[in-house]
């Protein structure tokens, strides 16, 4: 085991005010593998002060130069590739092939479009007889979740950064040692102290602190909804700027004319990978009603070969294990029909959960509309388009979703009709400068791309 004992505050390594620290479990082996600081207070007042010092400087740095930076930062995160998906790995226990592919993989290509888009974005634009000039907003209180550890870091930070805000990070509780490895990265890629800053700690503690902070600008936040929610009331109270990513329930609709066995494999890989805690994942299938029988039976087919502790780790938790089991015996409680998985754990050492198929739900059940957060499938039938926008639409999310039709022009047509952020048409490609978000419950804001620069952004315009 590791005994970490700094938190990365104004370019160095510095011991936390207090004794506490936290442990960081692995969740398929339940063994403690480090402890990290629980900075407090007056870490998190340390860290915003450094930001604050920094930030007239980086403000004012051109942005070909933080370009520069941005693209050094990507670089020094591709030489640690190997040792950021290891420590995803430990720390989250999803499978090592999909830490390197997607955990270590995906951060490089989001580092690497903000480097692109420090250098090529237009700061400054001319309406009419005004000059339009796009400032950056300050210090940026950055609050991530563990599910995606760097990725959710790098999506705020690096735009942060581009846009010429200071920030400072404080990372889930359960995924600290890639949010350290990030630190490291930063201090290698020559950033000026005080640009970016790392206390690790409690949420209702740390978090908390940095995101009351009188001096913080804006409090880039992603996680529960409950949270959120505190967290918006608060910005609000302070005026504040706020960005949300929050949960989701999205809906995976598969239309008459889609080729049925893709749509479905698809739809099924999607909610497996990480486990299904993705915020985004496609956790509601819905199917016209005369194909219906056919689509459980591929999808039964399809969730066989996701064998726990191979092809699926666990979950981060055991409470997240307790909560996910919580919520399939309430789907067989409230009348769903159990095709495959179950409320039992699969293995008895590590938080796994079966990956478990639900068919013959009806929309207001439990498990279709909260977030489960799981490996769980809901299989929900449809009788024609207008109720499968009903359907879809039914929750209090709104952050992705997937149309599957014959023809692409059909499926377009039908995601017009859905409330919701991003939205993959057959399958979709990922795109790395798309924005994401949420409609509704699911958050307030977008990442990624140009639109996760804007947010970091505020705009002065001068009358000639
Ligand atoms: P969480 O809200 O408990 O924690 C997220 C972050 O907020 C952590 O860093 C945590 O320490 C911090 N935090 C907790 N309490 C706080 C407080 N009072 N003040 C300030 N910060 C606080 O969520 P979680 O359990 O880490 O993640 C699971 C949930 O997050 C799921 O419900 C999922 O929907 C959501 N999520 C959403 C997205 C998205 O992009 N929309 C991504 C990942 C997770």
């Amino acid at each position: 085991m590791k005994v970490h004992d700094g938190m990365y505050i104004d370019g160095r390594w510095t011991p936390a005010a207090g004794p506490e620290s936290i442990a960081v479990v692995n969740p398929a082996d339940e063994q403690v593998i480090a402890r990290v600081p629980a900075g407090d207070a007056g870490d998190v007042d340390a860290a915003v002060r450094a930001a604050r010092a920094a930030f007239p400087a980086w403000a004012a740095t051109p942005p070909a130069e933080r370009a520069a930076k941005l693209t050094a930062l990507r670089d020094a995160l591709a030489a640690r590739k190997d040792e950021i998906a290891e420590t995803v790995t430990a720390e989250l226990g999803s499978p090592l092939a999909f830490s390197q592919r997607v955990h270590a993989g995906l951060p490089l290509l989001v580092a690497g479009s903000y480097a692109e888009l420090a250098a090529s974005y237009r700061f400054e634009e001319t309406i009419g007889n005004s000059t339009v000039l796009m400032e950056p907003v300050g210090v940026v209180a950055a609050i991530t979740p563990w599910n995606f550890p760097l990725h959710q870091i790098v999506a705020k930070v690096a735009p942060a950064l581009a846009a010429g805000c200071t920030v400072v990070l404080k990372p889930a509780e359960d995924t600290p040692l890639t949010a350290r490895l990030f630190a490291e990265a930063v201090h290698e890629a020559g950033l000026p102290a005080g640009v970016f800053n790392l206390v690790t700690g409690l949420g209702p503690v740390a978090g908390q602190a940095l995101a009351a902070h009188d001096d913080v600008d804006l409090v880039s936040f992603t996680g529960s909804t409950a949270v959120g929610r505190q967290i918006g009331a608060t910005a609000g109270g302070a005026v504040k700027r706020v960005a949300l990513e929050l949960g989701g329930k999205s809906a995976n609709v598969i239309l008459p004319s889609a080729d049925l066995e893709k749509a479905v494999k698809a739809g099924v890989a999607d909610v497996m990978a990480n486990s299904g805690q993705k915020c985004s994942a496609w956790t509601r299938m819905l199917v016209h009603k005369d194909r219906y029988e056919e689509a459980v039976a591929l999808a039964a087919a399809a969730i066989a070969a996701y064998v726990p502790g191979e092809r699926i780790g666990p979950l981060v938790n055991a409470e997240q294990q307790q909560r996910v089991l919580a919520y399939i015996r309430k789907g067989i409680a409230e009348g769903a029909r159990l095709v495959a998985g179950g409320p039992e754990a699969p293995l008895e050492t590590g938080y796994y959960v079966s990956p478990t198929l639900f068919a013959d739900v009806t929309p207001e059940m439990t498990i279709a509309q909260e977030e489960i957060f799981g490996p769980v499938l809901a299989m929900i039938e449809y009788a024609d388009e207008d109720e499968a926008v009903r359907i879809a639409n039914g929750t209090v999310y709104g952050l992705g979703g997937g149309v599957w039709a014959g023809e692409e022009a059909e499926a377009v047509a039908f995601a017009r009709r859905m409330d919701a952020g991003q939205i993959d048409i057959n399958g979709g490609r990922f795109n790395p400068l798309a924005p994401f978000g949420g409609y509704k419950q699911s958050g307030v804001g977008r990442e990624l791309g140009p639109h996760g620069l804007a947010e970091y952004l505020q705009t002065k315009s001068l009358q000639h």
